[in-house]
């Protein structure tokens, strides 16, 4: 049997109109004989009845009291409320359909309760319901433990779980349903004319959404690429076919090279740490970041020169990770609400001037750089979050992402 997984996202089951739609794309996909696999994220965003965050706000008053096992319970309703709803439209329609949890598809994972990891998925159960001809709807975003325990997989869980059932059952393709016209080459909330992009690698991908492109989660494309499985994002609201991810078809290769830049990503809200070594410090780097790495602080962006270190931390570390810094000796500078900014392309390796393109490009609108560095498929800068649209707009014009 063809297996097809397709996954929906928040906004395209936040309302009658998109199930319909959605409903759709099923019967679409279900007419071209494919056994499916349909795995659904909670309905809606932040404020919306059955969202994972309103979900969560029912016990944020009451302080941080309730253990991470029984939050997971309380956060994996929404999916449960989303699959339920979906099974009876469906049934409604006249299409055969079950749905199952995250365990009953056979999802196993670790219990880091929050942030589980699937260690296996046992697929009898959604084998055999395909095989009887049922659309198989599963709840995305958890798993369960060998003991039976429910787990979360994290923010934007649901496209791991989808590309992990893909895997597991070899499906032919995961298509991953959101509220946009597929990758685009930079987040349209930001730059307007962000055009779709038809195809792109599992690297460029990858690497995009690692610096905060959400539109699926780095570890989803990480899966899909080892288990060689194509993904495609589209959008639950047109019929277009959206962004190919693949790295197989001669055509998507070539695509691939041409293009110098791929796209633009972002991620704000972190501080700027320098600190410099004292006089009878000869150890600072390793002094800083295993101070840094005892207290959980994670780091990232990181410059290490003999005089010492230039580092970011997410802005609601900043504080811990200047007092730690001053117990152990040092006078850290920190600066805060800065972004990341990220310039991605497969194709940018060894290709003299695009560093002195987009200092050109910040230049010219006055923003400051505070950091940069590179590796051969992407070039980072840091600047003041207050210069992050116009930074982000400036180089995808300066690269001409928009034609
Ligand atoms: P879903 O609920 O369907 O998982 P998400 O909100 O997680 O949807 O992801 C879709 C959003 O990702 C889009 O609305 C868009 O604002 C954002 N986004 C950020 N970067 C990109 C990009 N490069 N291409 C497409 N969308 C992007
Ligand atoms: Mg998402």
């Amino acid at each position: 049997m063809r297996i097809l997984v397709q996954k929906f996202g928040g906004t395209s089951l936040s309302s009658n109109e998109a199930r319909e739609l959605v409903i759709g794309h099923i019967q679409r996909e279900r007419q071209r004989q494919y056994g499916l696999v349909v795995v659904v994220s909670a309905m809606g965003r932040k404020g919306d009845p059955y969202a994972t965050d309103t979900l969560l706000s029912l016990i944020r008053r009451h302080g941080d009291s309730l253990p991470p096992k029984e939050q997971d319970m309380l956060q994996a309703c929404g999916e449960i409320i989303s699959a339920a709803l979906m099974c009876s439209l469906l049934r409604a329609a006249n299409i055969p359909a079950i749905a199952l949890t995250g365990g009953g598809a056979g999802i196993i994972t670790d219990s880091q309760f929050g942030r589980a990891r699937i260690l296996e998925i046992r697929t009898e159960a959604v084998h055999k319901a395909l095989k009887d001809g049922n659309v198989v709807i599963v709840t995305g975003f958890q798993g369960v433990t060998e003991a039976g325990e429910m787990t979360t997989l994290g923010r934007g869980g649901s496209d791991t779980s989808a590309t992990a059932l893909g895997a597991a059952l070899h499906a032919e393709r995961v298509d991953i349903y959101t509220d946009v016209n597929g990758i685009l080459t930079a987040d349209p909330r930001i730059v307007k004319d962000a055009r779709p992009l038809p195809v792109i690698s599992y690297a460029e991908i990858g690497n995009m959404a690692r610096q905060g492109a959400k539109v699926i989660h780095p570890r989803a494309v990480e899966i899909a690429q080892q288990a060689r499985i194509p993904l495609r994002v589209r959008s639950t609201f047109s019929e277009d076919e959206g962004t190919l991810v693949t790295d197989t078809f001669d055509a998507a290769r070539a695509a691939v090279r041409d293009r110098h830049v791929t796209g633009v990503a972002h991620v704000s809200g972190v501080t700027q740490i320098t600190v410099q070594a004292q006089d009878g410090h000869t150890d600072v780097q390793l002094q800083v970041f295993q101070a840094m790495a005892r207290h959980q602080i994670s780091v990232d962006f990181i410059n290490v020169n003999p005089g010492g270190a230039v580092y970011t931390v997410f802005d609601h570390d900043a504080d811990k990770a200047v007092s730690v810094l001053q117990e152990i000796g040092y006078s850290p500078k920190a600066v805060s609400s800065c972004a990341k900014i990220s310039v991605i392309g497969g194709g940018m390796n060894g290709v003299p001037g695009i560093m002195a393109r987009i200092v050109e490009a910040l230049t010219e609108q006055g923003i400051p750089i505070l950091q940069s560095a590179d590796s051969n498929t992407t070039i980072w800068v840091l600047v003041s979050e207050s210069y992050m649209a116009s930074a982000l707009q400036a180089l995808h014009a300066k690269f001409s992402l928009h034609e």
